[in-house]
């Protein structure tokens, strides 16, 4: 895999492309604060925006970018459906609320929050209706384990072409990895920067003082080497840039291997298994 700048994008499985690296802007509140991250992610080169309906930022996001100078179609949107609106007609409504809320006449990516159980294939069939008709570019996942993918994939008529998912050096999840690859869903990761606390990991300070870099750089270059979509969060500038400087140097297979080793299936976020909300 050689990702040569901050324009790199995998393919989709229907030939969109997603840019390898995106802002995340989960707890960035809505406004002057989500305005700003998304202007400086824009400024530096950043492409590519990750929202929810959960996070309530969607009409900050969908502001930013529609008065940003750079053409809505070169920038790509991911917002997903909450739980509490999954369901056929219910996920229809919240999209149309997400997407009228930023302003937008089309989403880029649409994913599925979490899989509820009993529920997430009626929502799926809502994403396969917003895609035939072309609100949506892509439709895909978040938070789904093996079993709950082949679920979905034996009654689905279209296939998730993203899922989005915990991911960072305390929580690799090969085989959940091989199988997205294996069925041509991008794999993309949440919390990649283990919520701010890769610095607290002495391996990763240790590849950062080997490769001149932050142990941030490390830990996303390591993404991009594996051919993961990573959405960092940031708000500050300084952070919105160096999250984004990952090109220019590589990673030796030993220490992707090393950095792999890390894994204790250690999760900062909830188990897509056993989940309450
Ligand atoms: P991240 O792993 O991206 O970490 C973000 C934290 O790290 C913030 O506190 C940030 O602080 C800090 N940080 C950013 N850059 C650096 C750096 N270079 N050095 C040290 N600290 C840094 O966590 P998130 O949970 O936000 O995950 C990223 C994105 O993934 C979310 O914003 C959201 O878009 C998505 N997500 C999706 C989920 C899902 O269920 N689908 C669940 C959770 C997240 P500061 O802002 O002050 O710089």
């Amino acid at each position: 895999m050689k990702i040569t700048d901050i324009n790199g994008f995998a393919i989709l499985s229907n030939g969109i492309k997603i840019p390898y690296l995106g802002l995340g802007v989960y707890q960035v509140n809505d406004g002057k604060e989500v305005i700003n991250a998304v202007n400086f992610a824009l400024e530096t080169g950043y492409r590519h925006i990750d929202t929810a309906s959960l996070y309530d930022n969607e009409s900050g996001v969908g502001k930013a970018v529609r008065e940003s100078t750079i053409p809505r179609s070169e920038i790509f949107v991911t917002s997903k459906v909450w739980n509490s609106d999954h369901g056929y007609d219910s996920t229809l409504r919240a999209f149309d609320k997400s997407i009228k809320l930023m302003g937008f006449d089309y989403l880029d990516l649409y994913l599925v929050h979490w899989p509820v159980r009993g529920k997430f294939k009626d929502t799926w069939k809502a994403l396969e209706k917003l895609y035939k008709e072309k609100s949506v570019k892509a439709i895909g996942v978040s938070n789904f384990l093996i079993h709950q993918l082949n679920d979905l994939l034996s009654t689905a008529e279209i296939s998730p072409m993203v899922n989005q998912v915990e991911f960072h050096p305390y929580l690799v999840q090969q085989p959940l990895i091989d199988f997205c690859f294996k069925n041509n869903i991008q794999f993309e990761s949440w919390s990649p920067l283990m919520q701010g606390n890769i610095t607290k990991v002495y391996l990763l300070n240790v590849l950062a003082e080997k490769y001149h870099k932050t142990a941030a750089q490390i830990v996303l270059r390591w993404n991009l080497q594996k051919g993961i979509v990573t959405i960092p969060k940031s708000v500050r500038k300084e952070r919105i840039i160096s999250n984004s400087q990952l090109f220019g140097f590589e990673l030796s297979e030993a220490d992707i291997k090393e950095i792999d080793r890390l894994d204790k299936s250690y999760r900062f976020g909830a188990d897509p298994e056993n989940f309450n909300f």
